[in-house]
């Protein structure tokens, strides 16, 4: 029998084995692959020699590959223009010294990626049962979701108003893609997420087949696909994906992005539940104002806040005169109505930023940030006439006293203090007579009366 040369043995070993092999020096440089290898090169356009062998492997998939000897690893291989292959990667040492190593991919096909997907879903439905805020919820659904349908980069859209969405979760495999994509995707035009704005379904666009032949796309994406995020019922954003290549993205990325939507609209309903919970529990039922507990952590944080920037802040603590005399003469039902009047006309009287709530049966308190003694006293002053020229129902003539005291300082350096200051003033006002406003003298000592 005649000798066959081993490197020929060799090749045609490699050759008839049903995967990509590749031998690469040790420092995984590739310096033979099989006849699968250098077809799976030459479909990713890179060099069959020469280069790192994990060139071949797309970088978003990077940090996932085993380092020297370890279980095989999920991956998928770059490709210029054909679809997401995904392969199962796994290396082995040569010789003792391990002076270079065997590379082999083999294809894994469809129901090991919908394992994949199904072991995905099961991280993101684990972060949304766990309670996680909805900002990592979106954060991690967008890297979970880009690496089930093999894309560049995915985010969670809010949509704000009939122009505009916003991205509130994002990831890209780069720093490239994502310093080119800004947070506010118009919703008039011919983008996915435009499109299920308009339709309320997943939609995909193929970007490079809408421009000319050397026309530039005005972003690094070629193609997009995205799905309807809803909430109770109620269409809220989108959860997208951006692929650079256009034959890179899964052919059903819609029917899979579709589904972890919908955990994003689970996510984004729990946190709106817990929310509202939260108001409820910080809420006056009468009036709808912040109770008494509520208030103080807004006093405490205000004043924090005040003394940081060296902002002024004023509170006004209100009474309501002789309330006694209302549920006397109308009835205690008819009390209830005329708290819930003047609550009405203090929150009307109030700015967005400033603090309102009920901190007793008939007394207010109104936090004015960044306002000094002078002008939260006009303030009030609007308010208490305002309260002594209206009719509450079948109560015809209603007065309130209020005092103020402004952060600053003297001796209103803190919060219970601040709050003494202004309870004192009140105390003064109904000394001397009501439906009247004192402004407390030993706070920033500005403007008192
Ligand atoms: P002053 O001008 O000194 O503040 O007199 P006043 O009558 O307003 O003050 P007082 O503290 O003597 O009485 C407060 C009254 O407010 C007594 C109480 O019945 C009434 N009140 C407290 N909470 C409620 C409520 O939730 N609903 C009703 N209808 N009345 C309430
Ligand atoms: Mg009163
Ligand atoms: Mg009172």
């Amino acid at each position: 029998m005649s000798t066959v040369p081993a490197a020929a043995v060799l090749r045609s070993v490699m050759d008839g084995v049903p995967a990509a092999i590749a031998i690469a020096d040790g420092a995984g440089v590739v310096v033979e692959g099989n006849a699968r290898w250098n077809a799976i090169c030459r479909g990713a356009e890179l060099p069959e020699r020469g280069v790192e062998w994990w060139s071949l492997i797309d970088p978003a998939d990077h940090a996932r590959l085993p380092c020297g000897v370890g279980p095989a690893i999920e991956a998928r291989v770059r490709a210029a223009d054909s679809g997401t292959r995904w392969v199962s990667v796994t290396t082995a040492p040569i010789g003792e010294e391990a002076s270079g190593m065997v590379v082999t991919l083999t294809d894994i096909g469809g129901s090991k990626r919908d394992e994949a997907e199904r072991a995905a879903l099961h991280r993101v439905a684990d972060a949304v049962t766990r309670g996680d805020d909805t900002p990592r919820v979106f954060a991690r659904v967008a890297q979970e979701v880009a690496w089930v349908v093999g894309a560049d980069g995915a985010g969670v859209a809010r949509f704000e108003d009939a122009d505009t969405a916003r991205l509130v979760g994002r990831w890209a495999a780069d720093q490239a893609l994502d310093a080119d994509t800004s947070d506010a995707l118009p919703l008039r035009g011919e983008g996915t997420t435009a499109r299920v704005y308009a339709t309320g379904m997943p939609s995909r666009v193929d970007y490079a087949q809408m421009t000319g032949a050397g026309e530039r796309l005005p972003h690094p994406w070629r193609i997009s696909a995205a799905a309807p995020i809803r909430v109770e019922g109620r269409l809220w954003g989108a959860l997208g994906v951006v692929s650079r290549r256009p034959g890179r993205l899964a052919d059903d990325a819609e029917q899979r992005l579709e589904r972890f939507a919908d955990f994003v609209g689970i996510a984004i309903a729990n946190a709106e539940a817990r929310e509202s919970l939260v108001r409820q529990a910080s809420t006056d039922p009468l009036t709808g104002l912040a109770h008494h507990g509520a208030f103080h952590d807004s006093l405490c944080e205000e004043v924090a806040r005040a003394t940081r920037y060296g902002h002024p802040l004023s509170l006004a603590v209100i009474d309501i005169d002789h309330f006694k005399r209302v549920n006397d003469a109308h009835g205690h039902q008819v009390g209830d109505q005329t708290l819930r009047g003047v609550a009405a006309r203090l929150q009307a009287h109030a700015r967005a930023i400033d603090v309102i709530a009920r901190i007793g049966g008939e007394e207010f308190a109104w936090l004015m940030p960044q306002t000094a003694a002078p002008g939260a006293r006009a303030a009030v002053e609007r308010f208490r006439v305002a309260v002594g020229d209206a009719a509450f129902g079948a109560v015809l003539r209603l007065t309130v006293s209020a005092g103020i005291a402004e952060l600053g300082a003297a001796r209103a350096a803190d919060a219970s203090e601040l709050f003494r200051l202004a309870d004192r003033a009140l105390y003064r006002a109904k000394g001397a007579g009501r439906d009247r406003t004192m402004v407390s003298a030993d706070g920033a000592g500005k403007g008192v009366a």
